[in-house]
């Protein structure tokens, strides 16, 4: 801890330079000083003990009696106090016992400077008024700045404990803020997102309807081009129209209060099926269910919609050459339940399997495979918001198996 740096031959031990390195093996020169309290009723054995502490270039304070140093500790914080035990009117026991009762010195350490002759009984009752060592006099020099720098080094250690605290308790509050303001925009941009798909929607329906009136009369004799650009402009206004009607589903389910309840996998997807009965038959799909799937806590028309959006990829997804082959099953994960979809598609590269959950996020070509991007958003959203997970296993041209997990019940 101390190291002595040699000055060029003996010399007054206590007029020694010293240099001071610290455990860590920062040398405590470069550190900034700290405050100890020297208190002593006599004033030669202040300046003996200033004499010997000089070399470690610290601030020292002196006091010359209890209640200058309680009145020292009013104004300043200490590193360390060295206290005189025998002191008229208030001895260094009844001043200790002062001290530890403030708030702000409660904790300072305290070295009780004593003489050779203490007895035991007054050492034990230093240590239970809050001592924390014992010195006794005459002093030897290096030991008593061996002593100190260990305090002043548990007290830097402690300050800079106590400022990364504080630093840690600001940057919480900071990112607490932070939140709170993403958390705002987040659901002023939803709402925008709302009210701009609900709006926009009837004025397009009605450009799509006019589109229509003119392409089906007979009086209006278009040529086969302006058929054509017709037919073009009602394409685009239907795939526009599925792109406001997903984003106002996303917006909902990120908007909506979801009141979760218990759910039974079995009728939920019943349920599903019957919805996408037609593009079933179309597509000739064939889809085996291993029942029963079992019961989940989360909200029962999201939960229809995640399975929507699943099984309508599973059906969309294939080679045109081979009907759909979809198995359903569900498994025990702890507390949760997963629910698998398998299909015989074309599969998906893991590079891809974070990205697609994003908004917008395709991977192919629109005129072969239709959609907008929205339908795992809306998975993703929508099981998150019911406290459960998503994800799948693929790989290009092997199939897809989506998994979504829930609370089982
Ligand atoms: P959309 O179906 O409207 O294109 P989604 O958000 O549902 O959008 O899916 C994003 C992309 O992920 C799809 O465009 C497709 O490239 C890929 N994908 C989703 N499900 C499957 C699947 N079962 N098999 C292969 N690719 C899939």
């Amino acid at each position: 801890m101390l190291k002595r740096l040699k000055d060029g031959g003996g010399g007054n031990a206590l007029a020694e330079p010293l240099r001071v390195v610290s455990r860590n093996g920062d040398c405590a020169a470069h550190l900034p000083p700290v405050d100890i309290l020297l208190v002593d009723d006599r004033e030669d054995k202040l300046l003996a003990l200033e004499a010997i502490l000089d070399p470690l270039r610290h601030n020292l304070v002196k006091a010359q009696s209890g209640s200058e140093a309680l009145q020292r500790l009013l104004r300043q914080e200490f590193a360390v106090i060295l206290l005189d035990v025998s002191m008229p009117e208030m001895d260094g026991f009844e001043t200790a016992a002062l001290i530890r009762q403030r708030p702000n010195s409660e904790a300072t350490p305290i070295i009780f400077v004593t003489a050779h002759s203490t007895s035991d009984h007054e050492i034990s009752r230093g240590y239970s008024l809050g001592a924390v060592d014992y010195i006794l006099s005459p002093i030897v020099p290096e030991f008593l700045r061996t002593k100190v720098s260990v305090f002043v080094d548990l007290y830097r250690k402690t300050e800079q404990l106590r400022r990364s605290q504080q630093e840690i308790l600001n940057l919480n509050v900071e990112l607490q803020q932070r939140l709170s303001a993403l958390t705002e925009i987040n659901r002023e941009l939803e709402s925008f997102n709302y009210s701009i798909s609900h709006d926009l929607r009837a004025p397009l329906r009605s450009m799509q309807s006019f589109a229509e009136a003119i392409r089906e009369d007979p009086d209006s004799h278009l040529s086969s081009e302006s058929l054509d650009f017709l037919s073009r402009i009602i394409r685009s206004g239907r795939y526009m129209d599925n792109l406001l009607h997903d984003l106002l589903a996303y917006s909902r389910l990120a908007r909506a209060e979801l009141v979760n309840t218990h759910v039974d996998l079995d009728s939920a997807l019943k349920e599903v099926l019957a919805q996408l009965h037609k593009d079933i038959e179309d597509k000739h799909a064939k889809i085996e269910i291993r029942q029963p799937l079992g019961r989940v806590r989360g909200n029962l028309p999201t939960l229809k919609q995640v399975l929507a959006n699943l099984i309508g990829n599973a059906l969309k997804f294939v080679d045109a050459s081979k009907a759909p082959h979809l198995k359903i099953h569900s498994e025990k994960d702890g507390a949760f339940l997963r629910i698998w979809i398998l299909d015989n598609g074309i599969g998906i590269a893991p590079e891809h399997h974070q990205k697609i959950f994003g908004l917008f996020e395709r991977l192919h070509n629109g005129s072969i495979y239709p959609g907008t991007g929205v339908g795992l958003a809306i998975v993703r959203k929508g099981v998150e918001r019911m406290g459960g997970a998503v994800g799948l296993e693929s790989k290009l041209g092997r199939g897809s198996r989506f998994w979504v997990q829930l609370p089982e019940v």
